[in-house]
């Protein structure tokens, strides 16, 4: 392993800093050290081949799951300490979270969805309804308000998935390959709101992906090989290694 490109040890600054993760399932280490700082406001890629953590660093991050070792720091929070009713309280006012598809819940309208977040939150309906159409706004579906799920394109619930990931307005959003089941207009549609609303609110984004198109939104790119974070690609890093070993 490389040690001169790993992530630097200091966590100053950042909104969400990780350090040293390790996460097995059985006998598979998914992540084997792996350190990582989101900052505030930032677009962070996360890009990595299937299976060598992408998920599991951000089900971490997002406290979804608790490492096995290592540390997340959320301001002055340890992730791995808080009870889980701080947790479930944090993934729902101060994270967003989008998978690659399936999160919405088919029986609710898109509206519904996206008004869900602020009636646990103790908004009401009339103000959370209101806040859940500007949103639909936001990412172009404001048309769908009244549609199903399963009446919506793939892209358009995508939009309606991110719309309730960022209708809390939480302080980072954390998306997983959220344009990976859909094709590349699609995708794009998706990548500009979710860029442009992000900046717009100054949400920091956690943006894991294996498609080089849609890391170039990022304002900042890492790599994940085999469960440890590098801030160069593969190729470069070989490349260098060789040079100097040449
Ligand atoms: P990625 O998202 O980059 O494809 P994952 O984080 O999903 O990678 O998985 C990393 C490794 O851990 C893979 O080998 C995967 O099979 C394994 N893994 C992930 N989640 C589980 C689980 N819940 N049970 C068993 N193995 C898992
Ligand atoms: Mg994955």
């Amino acid at each position: 392993m490389n040690a001169r490109d790993e992530e630097p040890s200091s966590g100053a600054g950042a909104l969400i800093s990780a350090r040293g993760l390790r996460k097995s399932y059985g006998r598979t280490e998914a992540l084997r050290g792996a350190s990582l700082d989101l900052h505030e406001g930032e677009i962070l890629a996360v890009t990595g081949t299937s299976g060598s953590g992408k998920s599991t660093l951000l089900h971490c991050l997002s406290g979804i799951t608790r490492p096995d070792d290592g540390v997340v720091a959320y301001g002055k929070e340890k992730l791995s300490l808080l009870p889980e009713q701080r947790l479930s309280e944090l993934r729902r006012s101060d994270f967003g979270v989008v998978f690659q598809f399936g999160q919405l819940i088919p029986e609710l309208t898109a509206l519904d969805n996206v008004a869900l977040p602020l009636l646990l939150a103790g908004i009401r309906r009339d103000r959370a309804n209101q806040r859940a159409g500007e949103w639909l706004e936001c990412f172009g579906v404001r048309g769908q308000a009244d549609i199903r799920p399963g009446g919506m394109s793939g892209g358009q619930a995508q939009r309606v998935a991110l719309a309730r990931a960022l209708v809390t307005e939480p302080k980072a959003v954390f998306a997983d390959e959220p344009t990976g089941a859909l094709d590349s207009l699609a995708g794009e549609q998706v990548m500009t709101a979710l860029v442009h609303t992000a900046r717009e609110s100054a949400t920091a984004v956690l943006l894991i992906t294996h498609d080089a198109q849609v890391a170039a939104y990022a304002d900042r790119e890492v790599w994940l090989r085999d469960g440890v974070v590098h801030s160069a690609p593969a190729d470069v890093s070989d490349r260098e290694a060789a040079r100097r070993e040449g």
